[in-house]
């Protein structure tokens, strides 16, 4: 999508603070960081919302889950605890509809989310 956001930030259009990439994802520090701790971690592809999924990104989805755990290990995160976050649409919260996982921590996270 040329006019997505985070499209923009893959193709390097956009800065970013990038802290990983690989031919199928990256990675890079929010903009307005919620926790001492939160990276976006993106499909290079372009998918909206995770209700846009199909079987075929079933790995896509695995590695973003394994990216966040490495981020949040680099970090120093891991034992404390940290919290990886999907918002999907209006009401889960979405504002850039190109499916991110949040990878947070560095503070106590609550339940349940607000
Ligand atoms: P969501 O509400 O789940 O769609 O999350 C979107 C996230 O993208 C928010 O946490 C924003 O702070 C973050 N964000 C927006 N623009 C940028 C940007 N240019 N670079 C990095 N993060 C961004
Ligand atoms: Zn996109």
């Amino acid at each position: 999508m040329s006019d997505c956001l985070f499209c923009k930030i893959a193709r390097k259009e956009i800065p970013a603070k990038l802290l990983y990439e690989d031919e199928d994802a990256l990675a890079f520090e929010d903009i307005n960081p919620q926790a001492p701790v939160h990276v976006l971690v993106v499909p290079r592809r372009h998918i909206p919302t995770l209700n846009d999924l199909t079987p075929a990104d079933d790995a896509l989805i695995g590695k973003l889950a394994r990216i966040s755990a490495g981020i949040a290990r680099d970090r120093g995160v891991s034992e404390a605890g940290w919290r990886s976050v999907v918002n999907v649409n209006r009401e889960g919260g979405q504002l850039v509809f190109h499916v991110h996982m949040h990878c947070m921590g560095g503070r106590p996270m609550f339940w349940p989310p607000g």
